[in-house]
């Protein structure tokens, strides 16, 4: 997006990656669909950036949800919003979009030189790569902007090893932790081996005072999936605090404990306790064995309705940031200036992932990348004397 748009003014601009192609981790965004961006109002929307929210604005006003979706529109990829609100394009897939879109910076003169990994800066601030072939050299750019992302997924790039980089100048840099991440759960030999690979749908999760709607995933080593993604970030730092942190599931959200103990009531003459959780309380085989996990079964209906209702899951650890969505930290707001220029480092600029923003799934990620991006490169423009409109 900085390529874009300094390219669109005239520059020349020369794309470096790491990676034999780019945009890995766009195109892996794009095997759930790519979400581009969400339809909130956009006062809601800008909350999601929680702490950050204060420097992205201004970013996010320049560049908000309506031009992503028009941006995306230009290039061939009509858009729709889906029932949650998330907005994808059409096709459902990133690779159309990144097709399109490299060849349009193609034909507006950038260049791309892959396999060449960032490794330092120079006395006078110009970026060092490692090529393929012979010994780092730095290049004459008169104006550099990183987007190296989070640590996230490294394989496809992205593995914070900038972080390094960045600190040897002096840049204050916020540690990289995992965002959107799992979390590990000692789980009973049962669920591990019964239950694991199965979602809990259609559940209520709340940690702390927050309560959203959603789904989670069992895994063998812990929990995972959107609605635990979207609670990931105070849970993180929970378990970062205190060693762990209490999630509680309620099974039946759409149901009150009397209206749910009153069916187990009915249901009970006779039955074995798993038909009564199957088919009074409606519980998946999922379901029944997470309500089994805290210790014996309540005996009356009034109990079991409240266990089923509010079944505590103690998560004891963070997956690694390798496995998690994205990451939190990054080079931190003071260190920039509000074109996103370092400010210990004039002429480079920083967008992206890179920076110390964090949000949930819904499409907010990207859309503080392409607008971080978009502010970077006009930033680089009036860093070289070129006003945009
Ligand atoms: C499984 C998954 C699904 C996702 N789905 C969505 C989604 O649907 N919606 C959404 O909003 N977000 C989604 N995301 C998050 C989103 O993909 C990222 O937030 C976004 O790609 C970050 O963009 P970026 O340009 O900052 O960094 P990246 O996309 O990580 O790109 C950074 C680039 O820098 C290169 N690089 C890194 N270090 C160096 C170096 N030293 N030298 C040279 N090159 C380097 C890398 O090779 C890479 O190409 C998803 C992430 C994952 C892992």
């Amino acid at each position: 997006m900085a390529a874009e748009t300094l390219a669109q003014a005239g520059v020349k601009v020369i794309i470096y990656d790491r990676m034999p192609s780019l945009a890995r981790k766009f195109l892996l965004a794009g095997r759930g669909g790519l979400n581009l961006t969400h339809s909130d109002p956009f006062e809601l929307f800008t909350e999601k950036y929680g702490s950050a929210q204060g420097p992205l604005l201004p970013m996010l006003e320049a560049f908000p949800p309506s031009a992503l979706i028009k941006w995306c529109e230009a290039l061939g990829e009509e858009t729709f919003v889906g029932t949650s609100g998330r907005v994808f394009p059409k096709s459902f897939k990133a690779s159309p979009l990144l097709r399109r879109w490299l060849r349009r910076l193609e034909s507006q003169g950038v260049e791309v030189r892959l396999r060449h990994a960032l490794v330092g800066f120079d006395a006078h601030n110009k970026p060092i790569f490692q090529g393929p072939e012979g010994s780092p050299a730095s290049v004459d750019a008169d104006a550099t902007i990183l987007a190296l992302g989070g640590a996230s997924w490294p394989r496809l790039g992205s593995d914070g090893s900038w972080v390094d980089t960045l600190q040897g100048k002096g840049v204050t840099v916020a540690p990289l932790r995992a965002a959107n991440c799992g979390f590990d759960v000692t789980w009973s030999p049962f669920m591990r081996e019964k239950c694991a690979g199965q979602p809990l749908k259609n559940v209520a999760l709340t940690f702390g005072r927050t309560r959203i709607r959603g789904e989670a995933m069992i895994s063998t080593t812990g929990l995972e999936g959107s609605g635990v993604y979207a609670l990931s970030g105070p849970i993180r730092d929970a378990i970062e605090s205190q060693g762990f942190a209490t999630l509680w599931f309620d099974l039946r959200p759409d149901m009150t404990q009397r209206e749910l103990a009153l069916r187990l009531l009915e249901a009970k003459t006779g039955q074995s306790t798993a038909n009564v959780l199957r088919k009074a309380a409606g519980l998946t085989p999922a379901g029944a064995g997470l309500v089994r996990e805290p210790g014996p079964l309540p005996k009356t209906a009034d109990d079991l309705a409240k266990r089923i209702k509010g079944v505590p899951v103690q998560l004891t650890g963070v997956r690694p940031i390798a496995r998690a969505i994205s990451t939190a930290g990054g080079v931190t707001f003071g260190e920039l200036d509000e074109n996103l220029m370092v400010k210990r480092l004039p002429g480079v600029f920083a967008a992206g992932e890179m920076l110390d923003w964090e949000a949930p799934t819904g499409g907010y990620l990207l859309q503080a990348c392409f607008a971080t991006g978009r502010t970077a490169g006009r930033g680089a423009l009036s860093y070289l004397g070129i006003f945009p409109e």
